[in-house]
C-alpha cells in the first residue's frame, strides 16, 4: 500500500535536517515556514504572488473554514486545494487550539468541546471524530489530530490529564481517519474533484511536460496528479504543558500510533522563550528521526532558524503578515517599523539585501505613506516583503544544512532564544 507521506533525509548538520517530503499535491523542501492561510487566504496576498514567493505549503485553520464557508461548500469543490485555487501542498490544523482560545465560551468534556462561535454566539460541538471528518473534507494533505492544548500555567496533575486526553483523542482520529480516509475529495475515483482543477492540469501538463505517471484504471482524474499517493497524512500532536517527563510520555505513546508526523503543541502560549525552547528540545529527542517533526506556532525569524537548528523540519506563524498589516517588517539590519517618521523622505528599499520584488521596486517612503494614509497597497506589500523574508531565510537555513555547517556558518545574527 503507499505511503501518504514520503520523507526523504538528503542532508544533515548537527541535530539539523535537510529534506524532501513529498506529499499528495507536492513535495516540499524542509525545513520549511508555511504561511498561515486562517481563512483561506493568506491575508492580502493573491495566491498567483505565492505561487511566485515559493511557497510550498499553506496553512488553512478548520475552525473558521468550518464556521464560513462550511465544510461541505469546500468539500464540494475538490477541497480547499479547488475552494481555493491553490495546487501545492496545504495542512489544516484541528481547531483545537482556536476553541481552546474561546475560554469562557467552551465546555470540554471526554467526548469533546462544545462551544459558541465567535461570530454570532451559534453553538457547535468538535469531537475526534467530527474534526477528522472535517479535515478529511477541507482535504488538505497533512491533517492534524483534535488536542487540548493546556493552559500555562499548569500543575503537574491538571497537565497530565489533559495529556491523557490528548492521546485518547488522538487514537480516536486514528480509528475515524483510517476508516474514512478514502472521502477525501480528491482520492481517485470521487468525482469530486473540482473541474478547474482537473483543467488546470491538463493544462499544466500540456505547457510543461510532466512526465506521464502511474494511473489507476478508470480514473480520469488520475492522469493530472503528481506521482504520489492517494489520502492525507494524520500528524499527532504531543502536549505535555511546560513539564519534559509528561512530553515525553505523550510523544512516545502517539509514536505507538505509527503516525507519518508528529507536531509539538501547546507551546507560545505566554510562557518565557526559554522554556519554549527547552521543552522543543526535550520533545525532540522522543520523536522518530526518519519523519516529519511540526513546532506549531513559532515564531520570529531569528527563532524559526534556531529552531530548525534544533531539528524542527516544519514550522507555521501568522507574525510575518500580521506584524506587516501593523507597518513592522523583518529586514537583514534588524526590524524597521516602516510608520516611523524616520523613514519619512528614505529613497532605499525595506531591505537592501532582499531579493523581493517589494524591495526591487518601492522605497521606504512610498510605504510609509501608504501606511500614513492606510492604503490597502501599504500592508499588501508590506506582507509581500515579509513572507519573501521568512521564506528566504529558510533557503538560506537549507542550503547551510546541506554544506553541512549549520551553527557555524548560517549568515542571521543574534541566533540565541
Ligand atoms: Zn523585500
Amino acid at each position: 500500500m503507499p505511503s501518504s507521506l514520503q520523507f526523504d533525509i538528503v542532508a544533515t548538520a548537527g541535530p539539523a535536517r535537510r529534506a524532501r517530503m513529498h506529499l499528495p499535491h507536492a513535495a516540499v523542501e524542509t525545513p520549511v515556514f508555511m504561511p498561515v492561510g486562517t481563512q483561506g487566504t493568506v491575508k492580502g496576498i493573491p495566491q498567483d504572488a505565492l505561487d511566485e514567493l515559493g511557497v510550498q505549503i499553506l496553512l488553512g485553520n478548520t475552525y473558521h473554514l468550518y464556521l464560513r464557508p462550511g465544510v461541505e461548500t469546500v468539500r464540494k469543490m475538490g477541497g480547499l486545494h479547488g475552494f481555493m485555487s491553490w495546487e501545492r501542498a496545504i495542512l489544516t490544523d484541528s481547531g483545537g487550539f482556536q476553541v481552546w482560545s474561546l475560554s469562557g465560551m467552551r465546555q470540554l468534556n471526554e467526548d469533546g468541546v462544545q462551544f459558541r462561535s465567535h461570530l454570532d454566539g451559534s453553538l457547535h460541538s468538535f469531537t475526534p471524530e467530527s474534526v477528522m471528518e472535517a479535515e478529511i473534507g477541507l482535504g488538505a494533505d497533512i491533517i492534524m489530530a483534535f488536542d487540548e492544548c493546556t493552559e500555562y500555567p499548569a500543575e503537574r496533575e491538571r497537565a497530565r490529564q489533559s495529556m491523557e486526553l490528548t492521546v485518547r483523542w488522538a487514537q480516536r482520529c486514528k480509528k475515524y481517519f483510517e476508516e474514512h480516509k478514502h472521502e477525501v475529495p480528491w482520492a481517485p475515483g470521487s468525482g469530486l474533484r473540482a473541474s478547474y482543477e482537473i483543467e488546470n492540469r491538463k493544462s499544466k501538463i500540456e505547457n510543461d511536460s510532466v512526465p506521464s505517471i502511474q494511473r489507476p484504471v478508470n480514473d480520469p482524474i488520475a492522469d493530472y496528479r503528481l506521482p504520489i499517493t492517494d489520502y492525507q497524512s494524520l500528524f499527532g500532536i504531543v502536549q505535555g504543558g511546560m513539564h519534559p517527563d509528561l512530553r515525553k510520555e505523550c510523544a512516545q505513546r502517539l509514536v505507538e500510533l505509527d503516525l507519518p508526523g508528529y507536531a509539538i503543541g501547546g507551546l507560545s502560549v505566554g510562557e518565557p522563550r526559554h522554556l519554549t525552547r527547552e521543552i522543543v528540545e526535550s520533545t525532540l529527542e522522543h520523536l522518530p528521526k526518519d519523519k516529519p517533526r511540526y513546532l506549531m506556532g513559532v515564531g520570529t525569524p531569528e527563532e524559526i532558524v534556531a529552531y530548525a537548528g534544533l531539528g524542527v523540519d516544519m514550522m507555521d506563524c501568522v507574525l510575518p503578515t500580521r506584524a506587516a498589516r501593523h507597518g513592522l517588517v523583518f529586514t537583514s539590519e534588524g526590524k524597521v517599523n516602516i510608520k516611523n517618521a524616520r523613514y519619512a523622505q528614505d529613497e532605499g528599499p525595506l531591505d537592501p539585501n532582499c531579493g523581493c520584488k517589494v524591495c526591487a521596486r518601492y522605497s521606504r517612503a512610498y510605504l510609509r505613506h501608504l501606511y500614513a494614509t492606510g492604503e490597502i497597497l501599504g500592508q499588501v506589500l508590506n506582507s509581500v516583503h515579509n513572507l519573501a523574508y521568512y521564506l528566504d531565510t529558510m533557503r538560506q537555513v537549507r542550503q547551510s544544512i546541506e554544506l553541512g555547517e549549520f551553527r557555524n556558518s548560517f549568515p542571521v545574527s543574534g541566533l540565541r532564544i
